[in-house]
């Protein structure tokens, strides 16, 4: 799914020109919705297959692609209410990708495969998913293709993990690969060595005790939340928070129900932490809010607080009351955490501006906003070459996809500077006969 502005969202209405009919099955590498939240819209266009994932990613996605969908028809329900909203004057009804009950669909045609366990697909191709950091369920998709000299080894990374993300354990390089389908999303960046995240918060837990600020945490639902909550539970447990944290995302919290019940793909000796009884993501200030009742008791306290809230674009969700509150507000700091999509209020934010528009209504920006370093859940540059570089049996051919064109640029040619790999510039939608 394509996010951004009103014309970018727009080409999410088209899909790949290919016939769903003969599609026999989808294998999904995670449950970020930039891979998985047009999924629902292929039974419409005729797929009958079944879509292949691990089963973390199975325990979220119908959740995910429910609200999607409710969120579509509300979304469409408001334009003919004649609501105020951030789309163009001239912009046609918001489109509804797919329906609640394609989503339901989705939800039936899910097939679980647990990592390293081998389930034959069709006839001559067999898929096996490895873990691959980044947030849990997480998987680089294994096929082997065809038999005897007519086969290869295709390995597909989907986002491969930073190591600076716990609690997920650090990607780990697949043992042999012929051709290699490579993410490039931050492969022109390196990580800041001087990025300190944990010192970074502990200042501003400090300072939201000291001058009774409240600090705001968009936060995406998945990977970023959990992270946020182990950066947390360390600090408050070394004696450093200080301040409640409350956390205001349904799907954030229900998405670390399921970290929980996989804490065996943490990092070791988180997962060994989780296995004693002790969770790396709880802590005494830890405060779910469940009711917007709740909310409202918060707006009007002015005591110190962390709050996180989604969504991380700051796009829809309960973060949305609270950038209302906020903004306005001196009182507030906004922390905004690596990448910001094009068009979206948190880029706004992101680049300075003091007079933005919050679902339609024009807010001066008092909030002081601040920036956090090194919180990327995507590897840099350097970690994906060593982590290619890793793999023993090495691939001849890597394909890069997702990502900009310029960073697939910069991370061709720290490639082709390591070895004389072929290293193909795919650009989306082309087709490459293997
Ligand atoms: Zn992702």
């Amino acid at each position: 799914m394509i996010r951004g502005s009103w014309e970018d969202e727009q080409r999410n209405l088209t899909l790949p020109k290919i016939d769903w009919r003969w599609v026999d099955a989808v294998v999904l590498t995670h449950v970020h919705l930039d891979h998985c939240g047009r999924l629902a819209m292929l039974f419409r266009h005729g797929f009958e297959g079944h879509v292949y994932c691990t089963p973390a990613t199975a325990e979220i996605l119908p959740r995910l692609a429910k609200s999607s969908a409710r969120l579509q028809r509300t979304k469409l329900a408001e334009f003919h209410a004649g609501v105020k909203t951030e789309l163009p004057e001239d912009a046609e009804e918001p489109p509804v990708l797919f329906s609640e009950r394609e989503a339901q669909l989705l939800a039936e045609r899910l097939r679980p495969i647990p990592y390293g366990l081998t389930e034959q697909l069709t006839e001559d191709v067999m898929l096996r998913f490895e873990p691959a950091g980044h947030i849990v369920g997480a998987g680089v998709v294994h096929l082997e293709c065809g038999t005897g000299t007519e086969s290869a080894r295709v390995v597909f990374s989907g986002d491969v993990g930073s190591k600076h993300v716990p609690p997920m354990a650090a990607p780990v390089s697949p043992r042999a690969a012929d051709i290699l389908v490579l993410e490039s999303t931050n492969g022109g960046r390196v990580r800041p060595k001087d990025a300190d995240p944990d010192a970074h918060l502990a200042e501003l837990a400090a300072e939201a005790f000291a001058k009774n600020r409240r600090v705001l945490f968009p936060t995406f639902a998945i990977g970023r939340a959990q992270n946020f909550l182990y950066r947390f539970a360390k600090l408050s447990r070394a004696n450093k928070l200080h301040v409640p944290v409350l956390f205001d995302a349904p799907t954030a919290i229900f998405a670390t129900g399921v970290y929980r019940r996989y804490s065996e793909q943490y990092r070791p000796e988180l997962a060994r932490q989780a296995q004693a009884g002790d969770d790396p993501l709880d802590f005494d200030e830890l405060h779910y809010i469940s009711k917007r009742r709740e909310m409202k008791e918060i707006k009007r306290s002015r005591e110190p607080a962390f709050v996180m809230a989604g969504s991380g674009f700051c796009d829809g969700g309960p973060v949305m009351e609270h950038l209302r509150h906020g903004l306005p507000n001196p009182d507030y700091t906004v922390v905004l955490g690596g990448f910001t999509a094009p068009d979206t209020l948190s880029r706004a934010l992101a680049n300075g501006e003091r007079e933005v528009s919050v679902e339609g209504t024009k807010i001066q920006v008092e909030a002081q906003i601040v920036a956090l370093e090194g919180m990327s859940g995507h590897a840099d540059g350097g970690t994906i070459v060593d982590w290619v570089h890793g793999i023993q049996d090495a691939p001849s051919i890597i394909m890069l996809n997702h990502g900009e064109d310029e960073a697939r640029s910069a991370l061709a040619k720290r490639l082709e500077a390591v070895r004389d790999w072929q290293v193909l510039r795919t650009a989306g939608e082309e087709r490459v006969e293997l």
